[in-house]
């Protein structure tokens, strides 16, 4: 039986990009979005007119309820979830003290609760199923902080907690929990950076270059595999080098 991933914040870049692969490799795909409407059904229909199989479903990952339902669809639409992607995040830069409340709410809620919600409401499924490997991106920004992006770290630094303690938990039932930790990866979410900018810190990359996409969704695909049976809580780094 075909295999299902749902993969959250899958309209664009490295969500996008995973979706791409997984359709490629055979799975149903659930491209999730929450304001992206039109980018998410595009790349659904594009991938159905290419003879794949895929479906673009809303549901903010801040929303309990809304991403009960995405999950209640999928399984209603492809009998199983088997991979869940908890790709969703925002970035926010800016010194501490210009970071407001209100933003760092947003960032708390999107990156850290919006995973947690994803990971709770998936767990009945996959636990159901004996089955099941979830992989949430992180960064390497939570492994190691980033100046000037103390909100965004911490998040992600929650990701990787919430991983670790999380794959204890499921462990016996036959689910692994992976966490990808990127470092600078070309799409939307590194638009702002100035050209000197971006170029200063490709500098400091060992392998000299930005990652793309692509190889941020080779590394969850692997972590989807039965290659990586014996893998959980784990931190895989896909980062040029950055972190070592
Ligand atoms: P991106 O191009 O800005 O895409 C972000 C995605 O998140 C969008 O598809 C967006 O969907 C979705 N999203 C945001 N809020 C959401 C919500 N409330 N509910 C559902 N979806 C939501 O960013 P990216 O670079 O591909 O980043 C993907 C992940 O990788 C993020 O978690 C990011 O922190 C992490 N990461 C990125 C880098 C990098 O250098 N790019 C490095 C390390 C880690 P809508 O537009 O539909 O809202």
């Amino acid at each position: 039986m075909k295999k299902t991933v749902i993969i959250t914040g899958a309209s664009k870049g490295i969500g996008a990009a995973t979706a791409i692969l997984f359709a490629q490799k055979g799975y149903n795909v659930v491209i999730n979005y929450n304001e992206s409407y039109e980018p998410a059904n595009l790349l659904a229909r594009s991938l159905c007119e290419n003879g794949f199989s895929a479906v673009a479903l809303k549901a903010n990952v801040t929303n309990r309820l809304e991403v009960e339902l995405m999950i209640k669809e999928a399984v209603y639409k492809f009998g199983s979830v088997d991979v869940f992607v908890n790709n969703a995040g925002i970035a926010l830069q800016g010194l501490i003290t210009d970071t407001d409340e209100y933003d760092v709410a947003k960032i708390f809620d999107i990156n850290l609760k919006g995973v947690f919600n994803c990971c709770r409401a998936i767990t009945p499924v996959m636990v159901q199923q004996k089955y099941g490997k979830i992989i949430n991106i992180s960064s390497m920004w939570g492994e190691v902080g980033a100046s000037c992006e103390v909100a965004y770290s911490a998040s992600k630094a929650g990701v990787i907690g919430l991983t670790k303690a999380l794959a204890k938990e499921l462990a016996p039932s036959n689910i692994t929990v992976n966490a990808i930790s990127p470092g600078l990866i070309d799409t939307t979410m590194n638009s702002l950076l100035s050209e000197d900018e971006l170029k200063s810190f490709i500098e400091e990359i060992p392998l000299g270059r930005i990652g793309k996409a692509d190889e941020i969704a080779a590394s969850v695909f692997f972590l989807a595999s039965d290659e990586a049976n014996y893998i959980t809580g784990q931190v895989l780094g896909v980062n040029g080098g950055c972190v070592i």
